[in-house]
């Protein structure tokens, strides 16, 4: 009787074993966020150049995106169309079917004006937009390589044109934004905006107007993972973004902004400025958050 107390004993063990070591085969499977892959499209898209609406930087970051998503496996398409009679192209991925259908969103366009510079005469000149568009993409990119492809559910990458050109005669701001969320015809379960996550002082407050329930989930998230002092669970800012008209369509919406950013709207707006821990970790937080939700 005794043995077999002992075989059961040691079969339970094995199966353990067995299932621990199955586990983290699929934990080294699962890729990991690289904030230094994409630094380096930070740094890609400045070399580019400003990406203002129209121009050939503009046109060049929308094909790369392009290639870039449909090599990490996604469908991609290209919404044209226009508001305020101005050209709005927003590029889209998407993976999966069903619910829950989450978006994540930035915008890819950079101001053309750098208005804030103290030397009025940069005013007539864009922003380089290394943190203030780029930074956003970078990190939307990345998940775009590293996410796995069986998440339940369905996930839409949306980069927004013609965010930045408020006050600004014959613009306004969030016009990309605006014409996909009046384009909709069915409600995505959650929008997730990401725009100056870059700054290598990072700290990103609770946004005023997100949704409460999802920025806690995403704000504990980042506490986990050791981020405490980059993601700060208390509200700073009121932001008018893109996450304002899916709000607005009574859709849960967050919004991961640090909006106490000295260059912005200036031409230090530059690489030297952001850094591959920030990014590192706004892209290990929505990784894990995503991930989370799928278990
Ligand atoms: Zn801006």
């Amino acid at each position: 009787m005794r043995k077999r107390v002992y075989l059961v004993v040691a079969v339970v063990a094995l199966a353990l074993v067995a299932q621990s070591l199955f586990a983290s085969l699929q934990a080294a499977q699962q890729q990991a966020f690289n904030g230094q892959r994409a630094l380096a499209d930070i740094e890609y898209q400045l070399a580019l150049g400003p990406r203002t609406p129209g121009s050939a930087a503009h046109a060049n970051t929308v094909e790369w995106m392009l290639r870039s998503l449909r090599a990490a496996g996604w469908g991609t398409e290209v919404q044209e169309t226009e508001w305020l009679g101005q050209p709005v192209r927003n590029v889209i991925a998407k993976r999966g079917e069903g619910a829950p259908w989450l978006i994540l969103g930035a915008h890819y366009d950079s101001r053309l004006s750098a208005d804030f510079d103290p030397d009025s005469a940069a005013h007539i000149h864009p922003v380089p937009g290394a943190n203030d568009g780029a930074s956003g993409v970078a990190v939307l990119l990345e998940l775009a390589r590293v996410l796995p492809p069986d998440l339940p559910g369905q996930i839409w990458l949306v980069f927004f044109d013609a965010e930045d050109n408020g006050r600004i005669p014959g613009w306004d701001w969030i016009m990309g934004s605006r014409a996909f969320a009046q384009s909709l015809s069915e409600h995505p379960d959650a929008v997730i905006i990401l725009d100056m996550i870059g700054d290598a002082d990072l700290q990103v407050y609770y946004e005023a107007n997100s949704d409460q329930n999802l920025r806690t989930e995403i704000w504990d998230t980042a506490a986990e993972l050791g981020y405490a002092d980059l993601l700060v669970p208390s509200v700073r800012h009121s932001m008018l973004d893109d996450h304002t008209p899916f709000i607005e369509l009574g859709i849960p919406s967050v919004l991961l902004i640090d909006f106490d950013y000295p260059y912005w709207h200036t031409r230090q707006d530059t690489l030297d400025k952001v850094s591959a821990h920030s990014l590192q970790a706004i892209g290990d937080t929505i990784l894990a958050w995503l991930l989370g939700r799928a278990d």
